[in-house]
């Protein structure tokens, strides 16, 4: 029995495959719209104002953001080719949120342009910004690293080894700097875990930025509007985890944001997240085909997929659950790893999994692949990048990116200069 579900059938997907050949990305519309809800719901209730801005680079494909969009959601980008995205999708303005680093003047240009809120990673940014803008914005955010002061985790590391945000002496500094070169609105930012399951962990974390709030407020006179969290939750790869309870975590954070905020006169001041993985990963699936079986010192299963459509598992060693459609029931017999065509040992979906005998032309599906998939993938190999469907709510399914082609690898050789090359 499996405890993770794929929303077709055997029988759908020999239908949807004559039109649609895999490998390809499903993604789930109400899967997605029901957890936004939720999100939104649990912190909405106890924070007003709250704002989400969904992480661009999770899923960044314009559908998908429009969904969120009108679920309320905003956008968190971190390049221009992301702001557009986001504008594209009907986001603008402070729906918008510009948390970027090592960003480039035009970026800034850009995102100043469209009114996004930008989020400053650095304290030499102040003046970098300040020069290719021609004068602050009017409301400027900065990105606190906590450093030793905070256990970071696995995936993202410990904050004193990441290269993001302020430290504690420069983030006070910041705002008055900010201040003195006329900045009027204010906000404060961290990000410090990723795909955390641990829900205290976020508590914690509003704790610490609620405190330094007040520490700001008190050492520089600024009084931040707004506090983002970053992202950072986690979802439940494996089986039998368990996802984060949104209204334990929003109960607990409103619980401190009135311990800590509240005397210190730093009410209201709107909460933000900038999550990206929870509201796509676990509603997206990579569809994929089982072409070759091996049998040398372990058994294999190839398939039509490879680490270049899906990177997590290759890079991180990171779980996702594989299951074989039709065979969900079917006793976990035989032990395989489940494998691309690159030319990388590392491009392994599954490694010594116990899954149901697989025979070729069987539908192989990789698990809560909807978050840092597709947006993950590269060409490495000359692959070309599988396409995106997306499962309505009334249960069409449509195309929302095509499958690459061999011209989208050469777009940007010219064959016509090839000729008089001399080698
Ligand atoms: C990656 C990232 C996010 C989103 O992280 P998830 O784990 O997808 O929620 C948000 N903010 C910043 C700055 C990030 O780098």
């Amino acid at each position: 029995m499996s405890e993770k579900s794929f929303p077709l059938t055997l029988q759908d997907l020999r239908g949807l495959t004559a039109q649609y050949p895999t490998p390809f990305y499903l993604y789930d519309e109400k899967g997605i719209r029901e957890h936004a809800r939720r999100f939104m719901n649990a912190f909405s209730s106890r924070f007003p104002g709250f704002r989400e801005y969904f992480a661009v680079k999770a899923c960044p494909n314009p559908f998908i953001m429009k969904i969120l969009a009108a679920e309320g959601l905003g956008a968190d980008c971190s390049s221009m080719p992301e702001l557009i995205l986001a504008q594209k999708s009907g986001l603008t303005g402070d729906q918008v949120m510009f948390t970027s680093n090592e960003t480039p003047e035009s970026e800034y240009v850009y995102a100043n342009l469209m009114n996004a809120i930008i989020n400053l990673d650095d304290i030499t940014h102040i003046d970098y910004l300040d020069k290719a803008l021609g004068g602050l914005p009017e409301l400027i955010c900065f990105r606190y690293n906590p450093g030793p002061l905070r256990d970071g985790n696995a995936l993202i590391g410990k904050p004193e080894e990441a290269k993001y945000g302020l430290t504690r002496p420069q983030i006070l500094e910041a705002y008055a700097e900010a201040a003195k070169r006329g900045a009027k609105r204010f906000g404060l930012h961290t990000m410090v875990a990723s795909n955390e399951l641990n829900p205290d962990y976020f508590v914690e974390t509003a704790r610490m930025l609620f405190e330094l709030a007040v520490e700001i407020k008190e050492k520089t006179g600024v009084a931040v509007e707004f506090i983002n969290m970053g992202g950072g939750i986690g979802i439940p790869y494996r089986p039998g985890q368990k996802a984060i309870d949104y209204d334990y975590v929003a109960d607990k954070m409103k619980a401190a944001y009135d311990a800590v905020m509240k005397p210190a006169g730093l009410d209201p001041v709107r909460i933000c997240f900038e999550c990206g993985r929870p509201f796509t990963g676990p509603y997206g699936w990579l569809v994929t085909k089982a072409i070759h079986e091996k049998h040398i010192y372990r058994e294999y299963i190839g398939v039509d997929a490879s680490m270049a459509d899906l990177m997590r598992p290759g890079m991180y060693g990171a779980y996702h659950h594989v299951s074989v459609v039709g065979k969900e029931d079917a006793p976990a017999s035989k032990t395989y790893d489940v494998v691309g065509s690159l030319c990388e040992n590392c491009d392994k979906f599954a490694v010594q999994r116990e899954l149901p005998e697989i025979e070729k032309g069987d539908f192989v599906v990789i698990h809560d692949a909807g978050a840092h998939g597709r947006a993950m993938g590269f060409n490495y190999n000359a692959k070309l990048r599988a396409g995106e469907l997306l499962l309505r709510e009334d249960g069409k399914i449509i195309e929302i990116r095509r499958k690459e082609i061999i011209d989208d690898y050469f777009a940007t050789l010219d064959f016509k200069k090839l000729p008089g090359f001399k080698a």
